[in-house]
């Protein structure tokens, strides 16, 4: 030291007490006892908050809870002996949940003194984070809880950040993706991995965009509603698991929570794709059809990014459409497929507001409607609500001339063809092209296509109205935000989809109550 240098003295308790608190632990739980509570009183005084509890079990749960919930690890002060063998069962709990804790302990003394030994705060924190959470434990010598030391004598180790995100293999990736479309009847298994790595925004935009159903274990409640549609109900969780022939397992084990995933819980011959960041995990009691080694939520987001390029599906068209339409819109429906998945997708919150095929199933009628509530919202006065016609490019075809009128009155109602070349299928245009080829259309084409690509928003165009062709999800989510501002004319989004894009098993009919 410099003369005229004030020292800053620091207890071993104060310095425990800082390293914690740069590390971001905010909570610690605990008994006090000889020798550590100068530990807890520093902790306090350094901000952490200290909950006495009344046995280490249960603060080395509440500590592991904080781990879960907050993904920082909580502290567990206990004292030597039977305070850490108390606290052992929480330890072997937060271990085998995959929960970051770190248990602190005192112990006797020892005869030689280091500040050194202080740096294991930060490497304990990072392995209760890094990898597969779970818990740790420090030894803190009796004498070293009072022992001081200046403050320029400690090398400060900045706060560990949080666990770096990892990516699974893009080969894996793209292989999962080609099982999962393969399926007949696939199922998504939601379990804590998926909660403690917060998934839930790109896992619903998963579910809904893919038509999946899903299936939460007991602590993967939450992580999407349980009474989301694509829920299945706990009563038929039994089918489901029965049944399926493709599981995305997103952060759950197969043990004794999902029967191991073998029969008679499971068909034989399931295919899993597994999802953990723990490689050891893959292959446990079930060999994986796909393994993909990566942080879900960032596996979830890859596997987004691969399913929803070209061309889009029903699922991906209908869940952009419903997050943009109005609350208060007329919603008119008409098509197979399109007004079926239509149905499940496009909420209505008012009565009246839908007008679709009706009793008589008769198609053709969409425009004739829009044209009539369309009128009617004119002569109530100012702009009114928003007529949203949700066709079929089959059903757009029995009456689509009638945009000749909507034109002639400027009639601002947007028209949304869902085009997939055909009635409930067709084909793509190169497809087309190889059929003309072989002969005769009238004699191979099948009777359900429909012109691959036809232009119908060049109809709309033609009388003066607004056409987009769209194919990708950011032209649909545009056009359909600029149609929704228009109050001028009618629009038209010609929405290409996948030609072969089919209803999945979205409804679950081989969940319903009559195979129960
Ligand atoms: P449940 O009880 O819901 O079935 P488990 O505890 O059996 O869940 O399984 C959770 C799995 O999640 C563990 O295998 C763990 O390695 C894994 N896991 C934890 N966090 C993540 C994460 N961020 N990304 C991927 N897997 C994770
Ligand atoms: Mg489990």
């Amino acid at each position: 030291h410099l003369p005229g240098d004030v020292m800053e003295e620091l207890t071993g308790a104060q310095l425990i007490a800082e390293s914690l608190k740069t590390q971001n632990v905010e909570y610690m739980f605990g008994i006090v006892g000889v020798p550590i509570i100068e530990v807890a009183m520093a902790a306090q005084a350094a901000g952490i908050k200290y909950v006495g509890m009344r046995n280490e079990q249960a603060a080395c749960y509440a500590a592991s809870a904080v781990g879960y919930l907050t993904g920082r690890p909580g502290a567990c002060l206990v004292v030597s002996g039977p305070g850490l063998i108390h606290a052992l069962g929480g330890m072997a709990n937060a271990n085998m949940n995959c929960w970051p804790v770190i248990v602190i302990g005192g112990s006797s003394d020892r005869n030689q003194e280091t500040a050194g030994a202080f740096q294991e705060f930060p490497q304990a924190v990072r392995a209760s984070m890094y990898g597969r959470p779970g818990a740790c434990y420090i030894d803190i010598a009796g004498d070293m809880v009072n022992a001081k030391v200046d403050r320029s004598q400690i090398r400060v180790v900045s706060c560990c950040p949080d666990p770096p995100v990892s990516l699974a293999d893009h080969g894996a990736v793209a292989e999962a993706v080609s099982v999962l479309k393969t399926a007949k009847r696939p199922l998504v298994i939601i379990g804590k991995g998926a909660a403690y790595s917060r998934a839930e925004t790109a896992l619903r935009e998963f579910v809904e965009t893919s038509g999946l159903p899903f299936l939460p274990t007991p602590m993967g409640k939450g992580v999407l509603p349980d009474d989301h549609p694509h829920c299945v109900a706990a009563a038929r969780s039994r089918l489901a698991l029965l049944q399926a022939d493709v599981i995305l397992l997103l952060g759950a084990r197969l043990n004794w929570i999902l029967h191991f995933g073998l029969p008679p819980r499971f068909d034989p011959n399931v295919k899993i794709i597994q999802v953990d960041l723990c490689a050891e995990e893959m292959g446990n009691n079930v060999r994986p059809a796909v393994a993909l080694l990566g942080d879900i939520n960032a596996v979830v987001t890859q596997t987004l990014a691969l399913q929803s390029t070209v061309p889009m599906n029903y699922y991906t068209v209908f869940h952009h459409v419903s997050q943009l339409l109005p609350h208060d819109c007329i919603i008119i429906s008409e098509g197979a497929n399109t007004m079926d998945i239509g149905r499940t997708m496009l909420n209505n919150y008012l009565p009246r507001h839908r007008l679709d095929a009706g009793t008589f199933g008769t198609m053709g009628v969409g425009l004739g409607f829009a044209i009539a509530a369309a009128t009617l919202e004119r002569s109530n006065g100012e702009k009114g609500r928003r007529i949203v016609c949700v066709e079929g490019d089959s059903a757009f075809g029995f009456s689509g001339m009638e945009v000749e009128t909507m034109c002639r009155y400027n009639l601002p109602v947007v028209i949304i063809v869902v085009n997939n070349n055909g009635i409930y299928s067709g084909v793509d245009p190169e497809t087309w092209r190889e059929m003309a080829k072989m002969g005769d259309l009238t004699s191979i084409a099948p009777p359900v296509t429909l012109l691959p690509e036809a232009r119908y928003d060049e109809v709309m165009a033609a009388f003066g109205g607004k056409g987009y062709l769209v194919r990708t999800v950011e032209e649909l989510r545009s056009a359909l935000e600029l149609s929704l501002t228009d109050w001028q004319r009618p629009s038209l989004l010609n929405v290409l989809i996948d030609p072969s894009s089919d209803r999945k098993q979205q409804e679950f009919p081989w969940l319903t109550r009559s195979n129960l």
